[in-house]
């Protein structure tokens, strides 16, 4: 019996039974088509399940039903798309300039890091690889801005800009309005890191980011649209944003004005079983690893490079 209750519920979960009609039977008893359907079946349930997500699956199909393709002037859209794929890549090719202070794109970022930045420290080359990475990521933000604008969606304030605290930064655009910051995810990351209701395990600090050009306007609600670069898929993520974010910039300027550095991460790096200390993650992408640990052996294997920590020291 209690199988059979369970697999009813999952099978018309409680969603479609809001009100004194369940969706089905409404769209049985109007004889609805099956792009009809959908579009009442996502409208019904979008309160009770997945939120703004529900809403576009709904507006897709009605794109559907009305014939529509796309909107707005194809060439135009697909020109503005080349140009900023061409400043993409020009922007790879230009000589870094040293950082001079606090950017809003790092104030969620590692703090020493950043303190490493501030007091003028050089930072370590980049790999080409990374370099192509950056480069893949603009261009496919780019592309998905211009679809997006296709399909309907009001895309405006592209690169707008911010200044918290004398903070600076460029936010990615607004889609339909609302503030939006694109990411390219890898299929792990997607399905990890980037939820319905915000970023999980925000370890490159792009919540802050948000909240610091959020801030300006007094948002207390951003998205990330977060592209599968693996898959090809999108999911639209709403995040509460942080409405504090100037009193954090303001005690981070107090740490960047410091002669010592900010501790280190607290979980930069881990004791493998044979005693050596090896960089995690964030730590082996920092362009300040050696200014923060000394001496690193590098071990690549594959597609990824392990550093070792020559001496260790401890964190401080
Ligand atoms: S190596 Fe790690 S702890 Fe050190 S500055 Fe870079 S990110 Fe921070």
């Amino acid at each position: 019996m209690t199988h059979t209750k369970q697999s009813k519920d999952n099978i018309n979960p409680s969603h479609y039974k809001q009100g004194n009609i369940e969706v089905i039977d409404f769209i049985l008893d109007q004889k609805l088509n099956y792009l009809e359907g959908n579009v009442i079946k996502y409208m019904s349930r979008y309160k009770y399940k997945n939120g703004v997500e529900d809403l576009n699956k709904a507006r897709w199909y009605l794109d559907l039903l009305t014939g529509k393709k796309y909107t707005g002037n194809l060439q135009k859209i697909a020109d503005k798309v080349g140009t900023e794929v061409s400043d993409a890549l020009v922007e790879v090719f230009k000589e870094r300039q040293k950082s001079d202070g606090l950017r809003m794109s790092g104030i969620g970022r590692c703090e020493r890091a950043q303190w490493y930045s501030v007091k003028g420290y050089e930072q370590e080359p980049i790999e080409g690889s990374v370099y192509l990475t950056f480069l893949q990521g603009h261009i496919l933000e780019a592309v998905l801005l211009g679809l997006i604008e296709l399909s309907g969606h009001k895309v405006t304030g592209q690169q707008k800009k911010h200044t918290v605290e004398g903070v600076n930064g460029s936010q990615d655009c607004y889609i339909d309005d609302e503030l939006v910051d694109v990411k390219t995810a890898s299929d792990w990351s997607y399905k990890n890191k980037f939820t319905e209701t915000g970023i999980k395990d925000d370890a490159f600090g792009y919540i802050k980011q948000l909240s610091g050009y959020g801030k300006t306007e007094g948002r207390e609600v951003g998205y990330f649209l977060a592209f599968n670069k693996n898959k090809s898929t999108l999911k639209l993520c709403e995040q509460q944003l942080e409405t504090d974010i100037d009193q954090h910039i303001i005690q981070l300027k107090d740490k960047m004005d410091s002669d010592t550095p900010p501790m280190r991460l607290a979980k930069g790096s881990t004791f493998g079983k044979d005693g050596r200390e090896r960089l995690n993650m964030n730590c082996a992408f920092c362009g300040h690893k050696e200014s923060c640990y000394g001496a690193l052996t590098a071990v690549t294997k594959g597609a990824f490079t392990s550093y070792y920590v020559d001496q260790v020291a401890g964190s401080f």
